[in-house]
């Protein structure tokens, strides 16, 4: 017998859980799936020290820990399960959870699944993500512990640019590695890359292994023309190789952009299927922020009150 409630929130990164505060606060009784990363993309962070609010900076997981009782607070039922299915054609919407063990019918449904970096999957990559010793994919988040060191970027897109070029004010250098002799970015971020005195780009070239111990000491790339090898010190490597956001299964039934991002009406979260509506970085390439994802998760809230408010 499927459940019918509702609002369903699927997610549980700043945006889910935002979303579910307000949702809570509203009487929409809200249940909310973690999905298979609870609490997202910031619990494989370290420090947290630009969210508004934490004026010592806070870990991600605590930080997410805060969320998470702040929406249990209000009354949000939490509930662990991954959403597996959806079918968006009519309302109440169908919503299968972790392939079949359970079934939700909900009036309204806020998508708040994410986004997941995208990573060069060598093992010592992965160990150095884990234990916080060196390889990130936030420029944003975590270059601010490698000020006046060195420091490696590896992508050629916008997103390789902008971590280069933010990294660039506060890195003594940053090498900007990529695997082809030109950039994917826009022209005018290549131009800023190239007139940034402490960006020295290396063309044709890949992470054969991350160096260290504990933490990072270095790169050894190769060149992808010559097999060249060689060795680049560096205190801190950033991947920039793009995100993907976690948003295959709705793709039957929600418009998204080519790179897979749930498209919104602009200034709102509403999504091509009324009463569903998408927020955080399922459907934001641009910002990709802790507090911008909360404020998204905030308005699909108060979209879904007033979507359910008319229906009444
Ligand atoms: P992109 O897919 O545009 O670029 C990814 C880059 O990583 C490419 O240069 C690619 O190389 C490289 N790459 C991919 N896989 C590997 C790998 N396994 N090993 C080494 N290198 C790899 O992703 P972005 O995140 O940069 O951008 C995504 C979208 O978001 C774009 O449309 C971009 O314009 C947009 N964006 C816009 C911003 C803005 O407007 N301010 C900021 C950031 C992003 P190759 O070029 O050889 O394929």
């Amino acid at each position: 017998m499927a459940e019918h409630i509702h609002c369903l929130i699927i997610g549980s990164g700043p945006a889910g859980y935002t979303a579910a505060i307000y949702a809570a606060r509203a009487n929409l009784k809200p249940v909310l799936y973690h999905g298979w990363q609870p609490g997202g993309q910031l619990t494989t962070t370290t420090d947290v020290e630009n969210y508004p609010g934490y004026a010592e900076g806070i870990t991600g997981p605590d930080m997410m820990n805060d969320f998470h009782k702040q929406a249990l607070r209000f009354g949000t039922d939490i509930r662990n399960g991954v959403v597996t299915a959806v079918d968006f054609s009519e309302r109440p919407f169908k919503v299968i959870i972790d392939e079949g063990k359970h079934e939700i019918l909900a009036e309204a449904v806020i998508i708040a699944t994410g986004a997941s970096a995208k990573w060069l999957n060598i093992p010592s990559e992965q160990k150095f993500r884990l234990n916080g010793g060196g390889v990130s994919a936030c420029a944003t988040c975590d270059g601010f512990f490698y000020r006046n060191k060195e420091v490696a970027v590896v992508g050629g897109g916008d997103t390789a640019a902008e971590e280069a070029t933010y990294l660039a004010k506060m890195c003594k250098k940053v090498y900007m590695i990529h695997r082809r002799d030109t950039l994917r970015a826009s022209k005018a971020m290549q131009e800023r890359v190239f007139k940034t005195p402490n960006i020295e780009m290396v063309w044709n070239s890949e992470i054969d292994e991350i160096l260290g111990d504990e933490f990072v000491t270095g790169v050894r790339i190769s060149n992808v023309k010559t097999n060249e090898k060689k060795e680049i010190p560096v205190a801190g490597v950033f991947i920039a190789i793009g995100h993907q956001p976690n948003t295959a299964i709705f793709k039957d039934f929600i418009d998204l952009d080519e790179q897979g991002y749930i498209k919104t009406v602009p200034g709102t979260t509403k999504t091509n299927v009324p009463g569903v509506f998408a927020c955080g970085d399922a459907q934001d390439k641009v910002y990709r922020q802790a507090i911008t994802a909360a404020g998204t998760g905030c308005m699909a809230a108060l979209d879904a009150e007033r979507f359910l408010a008319e229906q009444e």
